[in-house]
């Protein structure tokens, strides 16, 4: 099969297998020309771990801490005339080289709001490892079944008090346009919540502590996002900034509940990429080609994989204690908010019109960084060679 992407609507419905494998090849060189991390993980469990943050957070633990991983995801294989989703290559590579390296792997592909994902992973720990001593939370979902009830629920991306007009920018033509975001509903709120707020995490650890598979000393940590003042209304102002109260409000409890097996929970605060969850938010492709302007210039541009080894090898591992904000938040999106990165990025803002755009913005990083993460775009990949879509993976 001939693959090319297929995008609609800030969504690209294909994926090439041999860029998503140059993708994860990448990832784990650099993580390999990085130093060891002390004192790590040696069984992880990464929910959320087939793309983005937690796809990163899986390399991070197989490659710089020697960890035994297990992922759970959402993706799908490929069928009749269709690639399998991102996700799916970029797991079946991860395991095939994590193996390599003499490391295990298990992946589980369902609904990890589910009781049956929950219980499959805890079969799954009991048999394989015995007890896991890390549980990163890196779900971006836009609904979750409630597991008792099978009800579902959508979360929404709007303001909240009143409507809200902002410039946005559509990466495909390169175009400014304006979107305005009714406000959102107590119902839109609420929802928001259920679905990106800490309530499943603090599920998973209920279940896992339950289970009497967390080790002693085991930490857990979900990642969340704040953002400059610019995006506050549609972002931290908004439904979803109130999910992302919810669930940073969440590690507390999570603290209180593991301090009887001396265990840690943490939000940690990351900065913004162009990811499958991110490029679907009004203003935030805008905001991040300015982003990636900015701190391309300064030196300063991390993607998620030098994120996450920033987390653990200084805040999580190597002897570091966490250092937090006065929320208690870890914060790797430190370079992001530097006051000179966003003094720029403000001053900027009112000025980008569609004839000056590229004078200002990265559309070019920002379009290569969305292709990227579905294995297009990828140097020395050759998009015109017959491939097979199926992605070469056994999941549990
Ligand atoms: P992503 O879209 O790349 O990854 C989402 C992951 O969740 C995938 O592995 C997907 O398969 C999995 N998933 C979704 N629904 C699922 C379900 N029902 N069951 C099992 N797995 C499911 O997203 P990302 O941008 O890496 O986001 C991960 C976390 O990081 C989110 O909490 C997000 O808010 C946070 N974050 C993202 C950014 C950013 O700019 N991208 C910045 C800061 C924080």
């Amino acid at each position: 099969m001939i693959i090319k992407p297929v995008v609609r609507n800030y969504m690209c419905f294909s994926a090439h297998p041999d860029g998503c494998r140059k993708n994860i090849i990448e990832q784990i060189d650099y993580v390999q020309s990085k130093k060891k991390i002390e004192n790590g993980p040696k069984n992880v469990l990464i929910i959320g771990a087939s793309t983005g943050y937690g796809m990163a957070s899986r390399i991070v633990s197989a490659f710089g801490c020697n960890a035994n991983t297990i992922g759970i995801f959402f993706e799908r294989n490929a069928e009749e005339g269709r690639t399998a989703s991102a996700g799916m290559y970029n797991t079946a590579h991860f395991e095939e080289l994590s193996t390599k390296n003499g490391k295990k792997s298990w992946s589980i592909n369902g609904d990890a709001f589910s009781n049956d994902i929950k219980n499959k992973t805890i079969a799954l720990i009991k048999e394989k490892i015995g007890k896991i001593d890390a549980v990163i939370y890196s779900i971006a979902s836009p609904k979750r079944t409630n597991p008792d009830t099978g009800e579902v629920f959508a979360s929404t991306l709007k303001p909240i008090g009143k409507e809200y007009t902002t410039k946005t920018l559509n990466f495909s033509t390169g175009k400014i346009g304006d979107v305005t975001l009714p406000a959102a509903t107590e119902e839109d709120i609420e929802k928001t919540i259920y679905v990106m707020g800490g309530e499943d995490w603090e599920m998973w650890i209920d279940a896992l502590l339950k289970a009497d598979v967390l080790d002693a000393n085991a930490t857990t940590v979900a990642y969340s996002y704040i953002g400059p003042v610019l995006t506050y209304p549609i972002y931290r102002d908004g439904t979803i900034g109130r999910a992302k109260e919810h669930l940073e409000k969440t590690a507390f409890s999570l603290t209180e509940k593991l301090a009887k097996i001396n265990g840690r929970a943490f939000v940690s605060v990351n900065k913004a990429l162009v990811t499958q969850a991110s490029s679907a938010i009004p203003a935030v492709p805008l905001y991040i080609s300015l982003l990636y302007k900015s701190m391309k210039e300064k030196n300063i541009h991390e993607d998620c994989i030098q994120q996450v080894y920033r987390l653990y090898s200084e805040h999580l591992y190597n002897g570091n204690t966490p250092k937090v904000d006065n929320e208690k938040r870890i914060r790797i999106d430190d370079w992001e908010m530097r006051e000179d990165v966003q003094k720029e990025i403000s001053a900027i803002w009112d000025q980008i019109t569609d004839d000056n755009i590229r004078t200002f913005c990265d559309l070019d990083g920002y379009r290569k960084d969305f292709f990227r993460l579905f294995g297009f775009d990828v140097d020395g990949v050759d998009y015109e060679k017959d491939v097979d879509p199926t992605a070469n993976i056994t999941l549990i």
